[in-house]
């Protein structure tokens, strides 16, 4: 399949997938399958590992029917090809020493012009004698000195997506290189071009999107998933019941079964996964937040929950 490009799906190792995660993971495959790509999955493991968590993750997926067609690429292992990229970036002179601490972050963000979660470029000014002094207090990370206020994306179910590119992190303090750079590098260097996700992530798929440009690599196509939710509406977290395949396997719900209420959920018929490839249809996709109640998903003629939420009618092409 070389040369048709490839999806993916990227699980953080921090834990066991629940039902939304693998609902996530089954679209990402859909997707990828139903236009002709190959499918990869990455285990991104720079942050908040389990030990264990990477190999039970990786059976559950298979589980559902959903492997990597190449071997899977741990970010653990990328440290060379991630140096290359900032190094790319620093000749461009877009990278600086910056030695805030979180609270630093935060209180700029919360001070009177401060935008949440946006962080304004306190240390991009510092001199050379200041940075000499800081650094033998702390060490600094690396941001990225970003030349735009905004970026735009294409998503296939969301549309035009516009938002803030501020002076992300590209090298944390403790040395390691930042997500929203490993994922472009990564995803580039392994030829993916259909980027399926969380929704989660929808807000920061324009700054990865320019980082890429500035590393003068394509962007992918961003699809961006709704979520699993709980009736209240708040995100899907393994302490909301039985979620996972491990917990519903001890109630006696075989992996098929849960992939197949997945795949209702998604308005297509049961698995296997092969199956349900003829009927996909990116167009009929719900566009709202799964509801999940973990009753239905031990004995769905319990009732009625894990409703497919209703299609609308347009993708964005
Ligand atoms: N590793 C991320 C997560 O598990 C996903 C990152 C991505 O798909 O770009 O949330």
């Amino acid at each position: 399949m070389a040369g048709k490009g490839a999806g993916r799906f990227a699980p953080s190792p921090s834990g066991r997938l629940h039902v939304g995660n693998l609902r996530t993971a089954v679209v990402a495959w859909l997707f990828a399958r139903s236009t002709g790509r190959s499918f990869l999955i990455r285990v991104e493991d720079l942050d908040r590992v389990r030990a264990g968590a990477e190999a039970e993750q990786l059976a559950e997926l298979a589980a559902l029917g959903i492997t990597s067609d190449t071997p899977v690429l741990r970010q653990s292992e990328q440290a060379d090809r991630y140096g290359q990229a900032l190094d790319r970036l620093q000749a461009q002179g877009l990278v600086y020493e910056c030695f805030c601490s979180r609270r630093d972050v935060a209180d700029a963000a919360s001070a009177p012009h401060g935008r949440p979660g946006f962080y304004p470029g306190t240390c991009r000014g510092l001199g050379g004698d200041e940075r000499e002094r800081r650094r033998a207090q702390r060490r600094p990370a690396l941001r990225l000195a970003s030349a735009v206020g905004t970026w735009t994306v294409h998503d296939l179910l969301a549309g035009e997506v516009s938002a803030p590119v501020d002076d992300v992190v590209l090298r944390r303090n403790d040395g390691v290189v930042a997500y929203n750079l490993a994922v472009v590098v990564d995803d580039a260097a392994q030829g993916i071009d259909q980027v399926v996700r969380g929704e989660d992530l929808l807000e920061s798929a324009p700054r990865q999107a320019y980082l890429a440009s500035l590393l003068g690599l394509p962007a992918p196509t961003y699809a961006h998933v709704p979520l699993a939710v709980t009736a209240g509406g708040s995100r899907l977290a393994k302490r909301d019941g039985a979620v996972t395949l491990e917990d519903l396997a001890g109630l006696g719900r075989s992996s098929r079964a849960v992939l197949d209420t997945i795949l209702a959920s998604l308005g297509l018929p049961g698995g296997p996964l092969e199956a349900a490839l003829a009927s996909f249809d990116p167009v009929r996709l719900p566009r709202d937040p799964w509801i999940v109640d973990p009753a239905t998903l031990i004995s769905p003629s319990a009732g009625p929950a894990c409703k497919p939420s209703a299609p609308t009618d347009k993708v964005h092409p």
